[in-house]
């Protein structure tokens, strides 16, 4: 079994924005040499998050507003007493910190409407990173 891992960083220039990372994680999977196995995508934080899903503007627009609908930045949330974003907590444990795909043939498997987002609710930041790790044989 072979393990390859790499942790890319983004900048986020909004407080909510989905930022579409496909090429930068199927660039990944080239490089590890790994033809069969499992990639997982996973972010580091507690206010971002993966998504996977169609990268069009006016979707990507839909589930920035969804979010707000889902999640409204302004809240009687007992994390901001301590806090100010108890919304990008919640939105980012409802969507996930990670999400996995099947490594075949040196591809990872996905739809052809299926991109890999990283979604920054609690921005803008400096600095988020993505975790990637792929496992299984070359
Ligand atoms: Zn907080």
């Amino acid at each position: 079994v072979a393990a390859y891992s790499k942790t890319l960083s983004w900048r986020s220039t909004q407080r909510r924005q989905l930022i579409d990372i496909t090429n930068d994680i199927l660039d990944f999977v080239r490089e590890s040499r790994i033809r069969h196995g499992i990639c997982q995508v996973s972010v580091p934080h507690a206010t971002a998050a993966i998504l996977v899903n169609e990268n069009e503007s006016g979707l990507t627009r839909d589930f920035l507003e969804k979010m707000e609908a889902l999640f409204p930045t302004q809240g009687p949330y007992r994390h901001n007493a301590i806090d100010d974003n108890a919304d990008s907590h919640l939105a980012a444990g409802f969507i996930g910190h990670a999400r996995t795909f099947p490594v075949v043939d040196g591809s990872l498997v996905r739809g052809r409407w299926q991109n890999i987002f990283l979604v920054e609710l609690d921005g803008p930041r400096a600095r988020r990173d993505v975790v990637l790790q792929l496992i299984g044989e070359q």
